[in-house]
């Protein structure tokens, strides 16, 4: 017998778009769900964050991708995934979007699809010079191909140990790691580092950004509101330094509250919150 039961939407690729949303950005979501009740709901969500949904497809031979997630008395917590219709978008559905490919300012990209649909989405935005950014979450080997192809990658701790081997915990050995990344193709590395903050290098320089110190409740999705929030502050052409502040000013709120999409900040909160 165990405890309380709750529903959350989230993926990562849905949490980050509901992010970048509600900083005010035009996002369009490629997906795909199964035709049932967890993707109907879902796409009714993305409508109300005001999403563009016209391109996510539904399957009616998959259920939608789903976690069941135990939580223990400690908070440490065991997930497994069925990834279901996530599982079907494949290389012929990233070619059917191209032209949304070519004329986006950014195409942000997760790992809860099949990796060879990351490789050819990566690919084609590099070759039709749309910024490709890859979260590259949850944490996975890659194929040295994609490297190249990456404006900027943003591994946590865990994935960037995944990624190079070198084991990170602080800006020193983020550093390490993130040379590596350098070395194999990518031109800008971003290593997240929990509460401490976020880690930046590329050939240039390198900036080590302290994450607001807060009462932590619920740092699920914390990764997925820096992700979209930076990607929106890139566009927006703010610095490396200014679009990474906003991004861990924005995770802290969000680790505050409890949930993953409904913790996620407005962009009116957070200047609202600089303020005080
Ligand atoms: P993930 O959620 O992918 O594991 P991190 O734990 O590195 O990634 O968190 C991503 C970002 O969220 C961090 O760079 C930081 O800005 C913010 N963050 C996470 N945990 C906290 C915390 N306890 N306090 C303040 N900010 C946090």
């Amino acid at each position: 017998m165990g405890g309380e039961f709750f529903m959350f939407s989230g993926g990562k690729g849905a949490n980050q778009a509901v992010a970048a949303a509600r900083m005010g950005a035009e996002v369009i979501l490629i997906c795909k769900t199964g035709d049932d009740i967890f993707g109907h709901r879902a796409i009714d969500e993305f409508k109300k964050e005001g999403i563009i949904t016209e391109y996510i497809q539904q399957d009616a031979s998959k259920a939608s991708g789903t976690a069941l997630i135990l939580v223990d008395e400690r908070g440490e917590n065991e997930i497994v995934v069925a990834p279901g219709a996530n599982e079907t978008l494949t290389p012929v559905d990233i070619d059917a979007v191209t032209p949304l490919i070519a004329e986006a300012g950014i195409l942000l990209l997760q790992l809860e699809i099949p990796l060879e649909s990351v490789v050819a989405a990566a690919t084609k935005g590099h070759a039709l010079d749309t910024k490709v950014i890859l979260n590259p979450a949850p944490a996975q080997v890659l194929p040295a191909t994609i490297f190249p192809c990456l404006y900027l990658i943003t591994p946590n701790e865990t994935e960037a140990e995944t990624l190079t081997g070198i084991k990170v915990s602080d800006a020193i050995s983020a550093s390490l790691a993130a040379e590596i990344l350098l070395q194999a193709g990518v031109q800008n590395v971003i290593i997240t580092l929990g509460a401490q903050g976020a880690f930046f290098k590329n050939d240039h320089m390198e900036i080590m950004v302290t994450a607001p110190s807060v009462n932590a409740v619920d740092t699920t999705a914390a990764g997925d509101v820096f992700n979209g929030v930076l990607a929106v502050e890139m566009l927006a052409g703010a610095s490396w330094h200014t679009a990474i502040s906003m991004a861990c000013k924005a995770a802290a709120m969000s680790v505050t509250r409890m949930g993953a999409q409904a913790s996620m900040p407005y962009r009116n909160e957070i200047a609202a919150n600089e303020a005080h």
